[in-house]
């Protein structure tokens, strides 16, 4: 980072800005204290809070915020003064790199990073004017608990999460956190209590504070909403309120009388036809990650503490999905492929005909590994007690050859043991391959997988 810490306010007025103006303008210089300039540039976005403008400085793309006096508050500088001296937990969040102030206006702001083009609201997604793969989607839904992970292990709040403070790579699943200047020590008052619908039930109906646990409920509802393209309350119940903006009626839903649309002892709020994406989309995905949901906003409503669905138990199951998905041979639809036929649902959700993967890996401890043309296998699939979910640096990658044949790749340091069908011991070291159509067990050091195949 190029930007020197602290600021200085200009001294004379050589913006030609009214004295005390509103809010800074395009075009407007603010001087650092080692003497460079950042430039104000266009208008780029604008809030209940504030306006962002893109700007520039030492040659690089910024984006500042600037409050309205209004929300230009103590409280929100002490917020700012805190963030700026802290490292952001993860690059994912688009942190608050520098104070800024000067004489001329009002209030204060502050500078970040410039988000990229490739990121986009995630609304465009629920709209559908994009379309992402499904792994895209669980990627997604991984990258934001993973950001909160390790946002909360830094003894931090962020209090306002909805599905407008998350932009995604719609190719990809690479996320921005944005509103980052909300995040507060867990525990603290903050500016804002939330966002509604995605506020969790007890700061709706009784005001609680913001907090780790709050988070965790908005959390699950954005995981919900990426997955299923419904909030997870609204149902019958929000069909039958009138007017959307009735507070008592809102306050009700979202809160007192918060009821999962398929919670699985009351059925008077399940989907109806104005929310049959929920219907589509819930029997697209594992068990698994349904009876997640089902606890998340059932238990999880009423028992903040002990309810709550964790990141940890998020970032294994949505990591675990993703290890599942293959494509439909018939007409190419992404399916969790159920090796051992849990759940009998070994049938494409589009086409209903029989899917069945090419390669699986079952590993020592049941976990399964469908092997796609591009799978790649990562430190916590080959060590079982690796909880960092670091998919940076793969330790083995499938690649096919000419003929279309599948092979893994050693792409890590230490040797794998392989037997053959022909119950042969063969080394495989670092850049050697093994045939997958060959090969029954693979030994990879901390753990071994079978190799199972659809012949
Ligand atoms: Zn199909």
């Amino acid at each position: 980072m190029t930007l020197p810490k602290g600021y200085k306010p200009n001294t004379k007025n050589q913006n030609n800005l009214p004295l005390s103006a509103e809010k800074i303008t395009e075009g407007i210089k603010i001087k650092m204290e080692n003497g460079k300039e950042i430039n104000i540039k266009e208008e780029i976005g604008s809030g209940l809070q504030a306006t962002v403008f893109a700007a520039e400085y030492d040659g690089r793309l910024y984006a500042v915020k600037w409050y309205y006096s209004k929300f230009a508050t103590k409280k929100q500088r002490q917020i700012l003064e805190h963030l700026v001296c802290k490292k952001p937990p993860s690059s994912n969040f688009v942190w608050p790199i520098n104070i800024l102030e000067i004489d001329e206006v009002k209030g204060f702001g502050f500078i970040m990073e410039r988000v990229e083009n490739r990121f986009k609201p995630l609304s465009l997604w629920i709209n559908r004017l994009v379309n992402p793969s499904i792994r895209t989607l669980l990627t997604t839904c991984f990258n934001i608990t993973r950001s909160f992970y390790l946002l909360h292990s830094n003894g931090l709040c962020y209090c306002d999460l909805s599905l407008n403070n998350i932009l995604f790579d719609p190719s990809n699943g690479d996320i921005r956190i944005i509103d980052t200047d909300n995040i507060v020590i867990n525990g603290q008052q903050g500016s804002v209590s939330g966002t509604d619908s995605f506020m969790a039930p007890e700061i709706v109906s009784k005001g609680v504070i913001p907090n780790v646990y709050t988070d965790r409920y908005s959390l699950s509802v954005i995981i919900f909403f990426i997955m299923f393209v419904n909030h997870p309350l609204e149902g019958k119940k929000e069909s039958q309120v009138k007017n959307k903006r009735d507070e008592v009626e809102l306050k009700k839903l979202y809160g007192s009388e918060a009821l999962f649309i398929f919670d699985p002892d009351d059925r008077s709020n399940e989907p109806d036809t104005r929310h049959e994406n929920a219907l589509i989309y819930w029997k697209i995905y594992p068990k698994f990650l349904r009876d997640l949901f089902t606890s998340a906003f059932t238990k999880g409503i009423h028992d903040p503490m002990n309810g709550r669905i964790t990141e940890g138990v998020w970032q294994r199951d949505l990591a675990r999905a993703i290890d599942l998905l293959t494509c439909c041979g018939i007409c190419k639809c992404e399916n969790f492929y159920y090796p051992n036929k849990i759940q009998n649902k070994s049938r494409c959700w589009n086409c209903k005909r029989p899917v069945v993967a090419t390669f699986w890996l079952i590993f020592a401890d049941n976990n399964i590994v469908v092997l796609n043309h591009n799978t790649n296998l990562y430190p916590h699939h080959l060590d079982p007690n690796n909880r960092e979910f670091d998919f940076s640096i793969p330790l083995a990658k499938v690649i096919s050859d000419f003929r279309g044949s599948l092979f893994l790749e050693n792409k890590d340091s230490s040797k794998w043991t392989t037997t053959t069908k022909d119950l042969k011991m063969e080394n495989i070291g670092k850049g050697g391959r093994l045939n997958l159509s060959n090969v029954r067990k693979i030994s990879f050091g901390r753990t071994s997988a079978l190799v199972y195949s659809r012949h």
